[in-house]
Order: C-alpha cells, then structure tokens, then sequence
C-alpha cells in the first residue's frame, strides 16, 4: 500500500516539474512515507525524523512532509513532538504536501491532485481499491491509524487501471487491507467480483490479483470470478494469524480454526489447482507450547505455498496493548517462527520439486544479475534460463512467455524458455 501511495505522489511532484532527487536530504522536498503496523517501523520513522531536524537545521527552507499511517485524525501530540515537519498527511491525502510544496516554490498544483498515477509503472502494479479496515483485531493498529472502510468508485479504479495499461502494466493487484469488503459502503453497492469483471473487460490487461483477504468476508461470488474469469490468477492469501480457537478469539479475529478450514476446502473445491498463501503470527498473548502446536497443525493440513510469518510485537494503541500481556518470551517466539520456517521450507521444497518438469505460462517482470525473471499465474517466481544463441529471441519484460521448469528450490524454480506468447486482443468494433 505505501509503495503504490509512494508511486502516486511522485506521479503528482513530476506532473509539477520536480524530479527525484539523488541525496533525499539535499532535496528541496523530503516526503516521509510511514509504516507504524509495528513498533519497530514507527520507532525506525521516529529515528528519522529527528536526523531531519538536525539536517534542516543546516540546510535552511526544505519541505517536510510526512503521510502514512503514523499520521492518524489526531496530529497535535505528533506537531508538538516534531515542529520542524511542516506538513501532516494522512493515508492517501496527496493534496496538502503538493499545495504546499507549490506556494512555495511558485507552482500551481490543481491540474496534478486528480487522477495521480504511476508515470513509469511496474509490468505488476498496485491499484489501492479500498481503504482502512472494520476488524478491529485485537494486535492491529490499522483500524485506529488508517481508519475505516472506504472504498474508492469503480469508474476511479477502471479509468486508472486503463492509464496503467496504456503505460505497459500488463498485472494489476488491487489492495485493501480487507480488500474482500471493496464496495459495501458504495451505492449502489457492488463488490470485488464486480470490480473484477469490470477491469477484466481492458484489452492489454493480462492478470488480475488482490491482497488481502479475510476469511469470513470471502464470499462465494468472488470464489466464482476467481474460477471464472480468465484474467483473474487462482491464487489466494488468505491469514489465518493462529490455529487455537481461545487465541483466535483473544485476537478478535471472527472464526475458529474449524471454521478457517472449511473456507479453504471450499476454496478448494471452487477452484482446482488453485495456490493458497496465508498470514500467522506466533507468540500472541499467552500462547502455550500446545496452542503454538495448532498453528504448525494447520500449515502441516493445508500446505500453503508460502506462510508470512512474524513474531507477535506489543504494539501501542492496540486493544491487546491495553488488556494482554506481552508475555510470551522472545526467545520463545523466534523458536517458533524458525520452526514455522522449517516446516514451510520442506513444503515448498516438496512442492516446487513436483513442478520441475511442467510447463506453464510466466510473465517476465524484470532481470537480476543478468537473469530475466517473472511468476506463474500461482505467483511462482522463475528465472528464466535464456539461450547463448545470438539468433534466438530473448523475451522482453511484459511479454507473457511458456516456459518448461528444469529445477526448483524452495524459494524459486529455473526454467527454459519454450515460446514468447504473442498476445492478440480484441479490436474495438467502430
Ligand atoms: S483484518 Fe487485518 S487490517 Fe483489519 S484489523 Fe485485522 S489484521 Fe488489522
């Protein structure tokens, strides 16, 4: 979500004539674009903003602005804090950094606040679809910091999604914290798989994905225009954060384990083949070794492709910071998350090896150390094994390419390239 606002407010600075900066501190303007889901991020974007006021003492007149999610509705005990920032801008509010940074270089921001979009975006880019989060789980501070569900228009998101296209995007991925609840706050009411249905219909648009889900708002409608919509990758994050009932609870999370389960056969049965990623958090509040347990029995059952994990950190502001104990060891936790990491490493290496052999389709996002990369539509990273030959056509970044994988590891898999897909889209009728 930052790097995508990020993108969009750069789009914003450019479209006024400003360009990036090679020593962000020399820059006339310096954008601090926060993180605060753990104390850590906010103490990291504290520590920097008090090495800002040191080097705009030395510097004189740069603009400071900062956004994200450190800035709340509440910004008084923040201006106090840090009175070298001259501007506070929530999630997503552009305009007051851009107007400012107009009064006082002289530029007349108005025709670049609407419409901000990536100038030179990613072949796989972001498009924000909903803001904020209803949830309120206990450990989270986004409901408090981003605030509530709102969700930006259709007509927005498909006119954006259409700039992007014509820019080379050939991937979009909408976001939302609770990206399942898009559109309940819209009237007329739609919902994700609307919105789906309606950015599938872009002629050049090549996959559709989004993040991040939670269980008991993944309706049945958008498991369908997951299995019906060619456009649409069969691929799902869905976290679970625990595997014992009495933690899911505690975290205010809305099922039990049984009941997270029973979502993911139905996943399952929806959408054959499809790649289920999930979210967990070890350490909670008074987890016990047998608790703990629950959780590895989960990730053992479902056999995720991939598990984000981390270790439950006391987070100020939050319900649990208030009524739980933070008492699980530190010690204790990062056990637990290496033996998470263990058993995802034999999964996927078990996984991945299966696939060496299979051919499948990649789109090409990039190159590293001199190799092109992409991901399946399972969101398989592959590297790409490219001939020597000098007459043979190497694929370019955003051609979709089928590809033979040749080995795997858990993390990645290598494959030779079998044929560049030359894509043939619809022509408009007149
Ligand atoms: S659903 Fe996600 S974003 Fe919302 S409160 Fe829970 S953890 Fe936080």
């Amino acid at each position: 979500m930052n790097t995508s606002d990020s993108e969009r407010l750069s789009s914003g600075f450019s479209q006024m004539g400003f360009d990036l900066a090679e020593d962000p501190f020399a820059a006339d303007v310096f954008v601090l674009n926060t993180c605060v889901v753990r104390q850590s991020a906010e103490d990291t974007a504290t520590g920097m903003l008090g090495r800002l006021g040191k080097e705009k003492k030395n510097s004189g007149n740069q603009i400071i602005g900062v956004t994200g999610c450190m800035v709340g509705p509440e910004k008084s005990q923040l201006k106090r804090r840090f009175p070298h920032v001259d501007v506070w801008s929530g999630p997503q509010e552009f305009g007051p950094i851009l107007e400012l940074a107009g009064v006082r270089h002289g530029l007349d921001p108005s025709g670049c606040l609407s419409g901000l979009v990536p100038e030179t975006p990613h072949v796989s880019s972001f498009i924000p679809v909903v803001h904020g989060c209803d949830k309120f789980c206990t450990f989270c501070i986004i409901p408090y910091r981003r605030g509530r569900e709102t969700s930006r228009t259709s007509s927005e998101i498909v006119h954006e999604a259409e700039m992007m296209v014509a820019r080379g995007v050939k991937e979009v991925t909408f976001l939302g914290q609770n990206v399942d609840s898009y559109g309940h706050d819209l009237r007329p009411r739609i919902d994700l798989a609307d919105l789906m249905t309606m950015v599938h219909e872009i002629n050049g648009l090549e996959r559709i994905r989004f993040l991040t889900s939670h269980p008991n708002d993944m309706s049945v409608r958008i498991l369908e225009a997951v299995r019906d919509l060619p456009k649409v990758c069969e691929m799902i994050n869905l976290p679970f954060q625990a595997g014992d009932d009495t933690i899911l609870a505690n975290m205010r999370r809305g099922y039990t384990a049984r009941q997270f389960l029973q979502k993911i056969t139905q996943i399952k049965d929806m959408i054959p083949g499809v790649t289920l990623t999930t979210d967990l958090i070890v350490g909670f509040s008074g987890e016990s070794d047998e608790q703990f347990e629950r959780s590895m029995d989960v990730l053992r059952y479902v056999e995720f492709e991939k598990v984000h994990v981390s270790e439950y950190s006391y987070r100020e502001g939050t319900f649990a910071s208030r009524k739980m104990k933070d008492d699980i060891d530190r010690s204790v936790k990062k056990a637990r998350k290496a033996a998470v990491g263990e058993l995802q490493e034999e999964i996927q290496t078990r996984n991945n090896a299966r696939m060496v052999g299979s051919r499948f389709d990649v789109l090409v996002e990039g190159r590293k150390r001199g190799r092109l990369h992409g991901r399946s539509r399972g969101d398989k990273l592959v590297y790409l094994n490219t001939t020597s030959d000098p007459i043979s056509q190497e694929p370019r970044v955003g051609q979709t390419v089928e590809v033979e994988i040749t080995e795997s590891s858990p993390w990645s898999l290598e494959a030779e390239l079998v044929e560049i897909h030359v894509k043939k889209e619809k022509v408009p009728v007149a």
